[in-house]
């Protein structure tokens, strides 16, 4: 059987592979390297999606690649919960010093996003004595019970499903572009308060400071205030969840650190272990050590190949000054995309946003209705596909286009992979 063959693979992965699991392309990969992808046809694509935004360091880094062979020398796995090792030690030491907030901190490291959502929701739970829990609309945290319960958005996470849960309440996500303002979202946690959940018995708030999968959109720092001042006054605690926002995509290591607000728990996935399959939580030490040894962890949780892989991101990051070169891959994407926006030789795009690198549009009915179109954004990243580039929809109705690019992209790259989008847009 030829293993290349895209028909031949797609017809072995709709017979053996579960339908729920989709894929934004239909091709298959092969290898890859910084910010371009082959795939089994031998097929090149410069990569804008990174993965979903696991790649700010790019696909194998040299350096990632030579601390990973390196652990691979020593050992693969014992489980930190039957015998520790160091890197996982130096691995929290190291995140610990980069936290977004004063005071001291400390780290639990697990293996995949959602983990890291439900094990900040379990810990700020016990530290608090509370169980209920405010999410957003638009938000994602994951596919797990809770993680999609936390997620305010039904299809198509939630189909098929009452994925409700008690003690999750949900407010607006403010998005200026749809009219909901910061009052908005403030007037419905006042309403929420008052008619549904006493504040005193809120375990935490929990925001993405750049709504990832909800539609790259910014959290108002007038927001991120008002919940600080209001987890102050209630005993509240506030969850950044970083998984897809941090690690330098924004121009900081972590995007609440634009706002100037502390979170008190952080949770940090994708572009932590730059490829390989890692998670953490990283908060004040009072509220990560509420709860007793044996309640955190996980068979695979901080595997000793994931921090290895971590610590050389960490040193790329410091060294290749990732957080700085977010901001000029930013500014470079953001000044095309404003160009595009005044054509009118291609599809209608507005609604720029974003911070840093993280950036997002969104695909327009056409320049005069400006509704979202989520049909046609849908056609502008087949388009690109075939252009060769690989581009990722998302938004309520898919109607926004994120760029993820690995902030390790050559400049050339990066030019390859915008005129290729500019050519998607021309259809
Ligand atoms: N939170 C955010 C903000 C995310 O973007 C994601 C993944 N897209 C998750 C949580 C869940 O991570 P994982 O898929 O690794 O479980």
């Amino acid at each position: 059987m030829n293993t290349r063959d895209t028909d031949t693979l797609t017809a072995r992965r709709a017979a053996a592979v579960a339908r729920g699991v989709a894929s934004a392309t239909p091709v298959y990969a092969a290898r890859a390297d910084n910010a371009e992808l082959w795939d089994s046809q031998g097929r090149r694509y410069v990569d804008f999606a990174g993965g979903i935004g696991v790649l700010a360091t790019g696909h194998r880094h040299p350096r990632v690649m030579a601390a990973v062979a390196e652990q691979l020398q020593r050992f693969t796995h014992t489980a930190f919960q039957v015998m520790a090792y160091e890197p996982y030690l130096h691995l929290a030491e190291r995140l610990n010093a980069i936290a977004p907030f004063k005071g001291p901190a400390k780290s639990l490291l697990l293996t995949t996003g959602v983990e890291a959502v439900e094990a900040a929701v379990k810990i700020a739970r016990i530290a608090t004595g509370r169980a209920a829990v405010i999410a957003f609309s638009g938000a994602f945290h994951g596919r797990t019970t809770l993680g999609m319960a936390l997620t305010g958005r039904a299809q198509p996470y939630k189909h098929g499903l009452d994925a409700a849960l008690p003690g999750i309440f949900r407010i607006p996500f403010p998005v200026a572009h749809r009219g909901i303002g910061i009052e908005e979202s403030l007037r419905a946690l006042d309403l929420l308060l008052r008619c549904d959940v006493e504040p005193s018995r809120v375990a935490a708030i929990i925001i993405e400071p750049v709504q990832g999968e909800g539609g790259f959109n910014v959290a108002p720092t007038e927001l991120l205030h008002s919940l600080r001042r209001l987890c102050d006054e209630h005993g509240i605690l506030l969850i950044a969840d970083e998984i897809q926002s941090g690690f330098g995509r924004t121009g900081r290591m972590f995007a609440i650190e634009h706002s100037g607000v502390e979170p008190d728990l952080v949770t940090l996935a994708k572009s932590l272990a730059g490829g390989f399959p890692l998670s953490a939580v990283l908060g004040r030490v009072a509220v990560m050590d509420a709860v007793q040894p044996g309640g955190l962890g996980g068979t695979y949780g901080g595997s000793p190949i994931g921090c290895a892989a971590a610590l050389a991101v960490l040193d790329v990051m410091e060294e290749e000054k990732l957080p700085v070169r977010a901001e000029a891959i930013g500014e470079r994407i953001r000044r095309h995309l404003q160009a595009l926006a005044r054509r009118d030789d291609t599809v209608a795009i507005g609604n720029i946003r974003g911070l840093g690198a993280m950036i997002g549009f969104d695909i327009l009915t056409s320049r005069t209705d400006a509704e979202p179109d989520g049909a046609l954004a849908k056609l502008v990243t087949r388009k690109a596909l075939e252009q060769g580039l690989i581009l990722l929809s998302c938004g309520s109705q898919g109607e926004t286009i994120r760029l993820l690019v690995p902030l390790t992209i050559a400049d050339a790259t990066l030019t390859e992979g915008l005129d290729k989008l500019e050519a998607a847009l021309r259809g």
